[in-house]
């Protein structure tokens, strides 16, 4: 329904990512890199909030950057965001209430009583009292604000939520309670995620495939599950060793992250502890390697066990 077919985008004519494609499919799809590798912009992208230099998105059939006014809206309506805490979704002078109905007010036409009684069912559907419809965002924890935000995104009925980091500013457990309401309200209603984080077990809850990012270019793609459990390229195997389980740290330490990528040959050269001459002087190409899409020379033996991955810096 929603897709990228090799996007490069950028700010003020440089590019950050380049030939990027995603199919926001049913089962989800996950982004996954370490800060400043190019997923937040690919899921701005996403939403319509940048236009790519090349390559294109289409909701549909069409393309999102051509769309009418009313095509728009009815698309805003059916991709919603959720951002990594609730500050950027919901007006902190404004009672949770008075947010969420600012959503439905947006979308539908709904007398008082109707409006009310739906905020109610919304903040039920994401496990939160109705009373903390009269509270203003400050006055809610962390979880509650972001159960919050994702009552908020539910209020239009969407079909696809693009989620940025949704725990990531949250504590392991509350973390594991926003993963479990997540995980149900996407079968429950039917929703479909595009998930950005850093974190390979977060998407593995919530994602079939996923596409991990690195200086802007996606270096694996495959099964989530495959690329958790056997990983082909080397920054993957060290994003899977640095954060092992839901609540880790983000991968500071993997490879020498003060080395500036590559431009000529592999990007992760720098940082990975199995480059060779050939990674210095040819960029690698995605091909196929045992069940999932990696750009690496040495995928096959990364993926076959007989080196390891790339090592904390
Ligand atoms: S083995 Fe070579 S191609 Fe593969 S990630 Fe390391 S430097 Fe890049």
């Amino acid at each position: 329904m929603l897709k990228a077919d090799n996007v490069t985008l950028g700010y003020g004519g440089r590019p950050v990512v380049h030939d990027v494609s995603v199919e926001v499919t049913e089962g989800g799809v996950g982004l996954i890199g370490e800060s400043g590798s190019g997923k937040t912009t690919v899921a701005r992208a996403l939403l319509g909030l940048i236009k790519p230099m090349s390559g294109a998105i289409t909701y549909g059939t069409r393309d999102l950057n051509a769309l009418g006014r009313a095509d728009r809206a009815a698309f805003r309506g059916q991709v919603q965001p959720v951002f990594q805490d609730g500050s950027e979704a919901l007006d902190p002078r404004m009672r949770i209430g008075s947010s969420i109905a600012e959503a439905l007010d947006a979308h539908h036409r709904l007398d008082r009583a109707a409006r009310d009684a739906r905020i109610t069912e919304l903040l039920e559907s994401v496990g939160l009292d109705p009373a903390l419809a009269e509270r203003r965002p400050h006055q809610l924890s962390g979880g509650q604000r972001q159960r919050a935000v994702i009552a908020r995104a539910l209020a239009v009925e969407p079909d696809i939520l693009v989620l940025d980091e949704p725990t990531s500013a949250l504590d392991v457990t509350v973390q594991a309670r926003v993963l479990d309401l997540l995980a149900s309200l996407a079968s429950s209603r039917g929703l479909t995620y595009f998930l950005i984080t850093h974190n390979l077990a977060v998407v593995d809850r919530l994602c079939r495939t996923s596409q991990v990012l690195f200086a802007g270019r996606v270096v694996e793609a495959g099964p989530t599950r495959t690329l958790l459990t056997r990983p082909a390229h080397p920054y993957t195997a060290a994003l899977r060793d640095a954060v092992p389980k839901i609540g880790g740290a983000p991968p500071k330490a993997v490879g020498k992250v003060e080395a500036a990528p590559a431009t000529e040959g592999c990007a992760f050269q720098r940082r990975c502890p199995l480059a060779t001459d050939v990674c210095r002087t040819v960029r690698p190409v995605a091909r196929e390697v045992a069940g999932r899409n990696v750009a690496c020379h040495r995928a096959e033996e990364v993926v076959g066990g007989q080196i390891s991955g790339a090592q904390g810096g």
